[in-house]
């Protein structure tokens, strides 16, 4: 035990300047070896776990969805190598650019989204902040939280993709805390809400994002604590659980003590005031969504193509899964077709698409290095849908066809 924690105690790169930082490899993900070299790093994405590190660091480290953790100790683990793609933000977008995985390292510190995080890890982390900053040439603006950079695909609430999605790591974006981490500017705004790419969907988490220090201390003194809220006329079921709310885990606890999970729910707005709900924990496994979360079925709780994908219904980034076996983007359903869509068609919203592949070829010639995600979706000539995981060496037959979050 005593040999191997001194083993797995590397520095993190001899070039760098001496820092006297430690890495501990306890963590180090087997998923290393199948992740592609990024190309462009220039943003760093904090997180929080949302749970304890005995729990949320193995995880971490089975799905490789985080580039370090940060445990309340302050031991910086390095969990898939710095210079590899860690999948630690889902759906996301930055000033334009879409799947910002693409573009950034995730950190992920052991903590909760509103509550301070231990001296240990202001210092461990500002100190490996300084590194990769060093190393990239990243400015402080450019070091974000995952709570900026996620957004959210239109739902029951929003009819439109927004931010507001997560509320992850938001605590890195008050003043006092970035003083802590030395970090002596930050974004002042929403690069896409500004532009008209999303709306926002969550103005509290605004405020706390984008407000001055003043806002910030005030709104986190009204925060509600973390776990069981109660549905309310200000507080809707979206406001407590946001992307949280159709999973088996969120429970709903209604005031005449039915219990239901949220995946048993077929009328959202039949929810009764006074409902507890007890949010599932958004550990980090949950954050790059799971095949029953991303595909939509119409029909299914009686649900139609504008009740699943609001105004993005008929756009070209909504895809609908004939149950013959071909698709369609939103734009060119026409419009006689759009009322008669029959129960059972899959919906995928805010994806691109790539073929059917007219020969044989590699799924990496199509989509590149997504894959292998599991929100990245096949569809077999026979009309059998396969995620990224599922795909093997990612050989694809004649007449398969790739969809890929955008
Ligand atoms: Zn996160």
């Amino acid at each position: 035990m005593w040999l191997g924690w001194r083993y797995g105690v590397v520095m993190l790169l001899a070039a760098w300047p001496a820092c006297g930082l430690q890495v501990y490899n306890n963590f180090y993900s087997p998923r290393n070896p199948e992740r592609e070299a990024r190309t462009d790093t220039r943003y760093i994405i904090l997180h929080t776990t949302e749970a304890p590190g005995s729990s949320a660091l193995p995880k971490l480290s089975a799905c490789g969805e985080a580039n370090f953790g940060v445990d309340t100790d302050g031991r910086v683990y390095r969990i898939v190598d710095h210079r590899r793609t860690a999948y630690h933000c889902g759906r996301s977008m930055w000033d334009g650019r879409v799947n910002v995985d693409d573009h950034a390292i995730g950190i992920e510190v052991v903590g909760y989204h509103n509550k301070e995080v231990t001296r240990a890890q202001y210092q461990s982390l500002g100190v490996l902040l300084k590194e990769l900053q060093f190393r990239y040439r990243i400015p402080d603006e450019r070091v974000l939280t995952h709570s900026m950079v996620a957004y959210g695909a239109p739902n029951k609430w929003i009819t439109r993709s927004h931010r507001g999605r997560k509320r992850c790591g938001m605590l890195f974006a008050r003043a006092d805390v970035r003083q802590k981490l030395q970090l002596q500017s930050k974004a002042r705004f929403d690069p896409d809400v500004r532009a008209g790419r999303l709306i926002n969907g969550d103005m509290y988490l605004a405020k706390v994002l984008y407000g001055n220090a003043r806002e910030q201390e005030h709104l986190l003194a009204q925060s509600s604590p973390a776990g069981a809220s109660v549905v309310s006329a200000q507080h809707s079921v979206w406001d407590i659980a946001r992307d949280s709310y159709r999973r088996a885990d969120t429970i709903y606890i209604y005031p005449d003590g039915t219990r239901r999970a949220g995946n048993q729910i077929r009328d959202w707005q039949a929810v009764p005031l006074g409902t507890k709900v007890q949010v599932a924990d958004t550990s980090p496994a949950a954050d790059s969504g799971s095949t029953a979360d991303e595909v939509q079925v119409i029909g299914v709780d009686g649900a139609t193509a504008t009740e699943i994908a609001g105004d993005e219904a008929w756009s070209a980034s909504t895809l609908y899964l004939l149950r013959d076996g071909r698709f369609l983007r939103g734009s060119q359903m026409p419009v006689p077709a759009r009322d008669k869509l029959p129960a059972g068609t899959r919906m995928l919203v805010g994806y691109s698409a790539g073929g059917p592949v007219p020969t044989a070829r590699l799924a990496q010639e199509v989509c590149g290095a997504r894959w292998r995600q599991p929100d990245t979706f096949y569809l077999m000539p026979g009309g059998t849908l396969k995620s990224g995981r599922e795909m093997g060496n990612g050989m694809l037959a004649k007449g398969t066809a790739v969809f890929y979050r955008n």
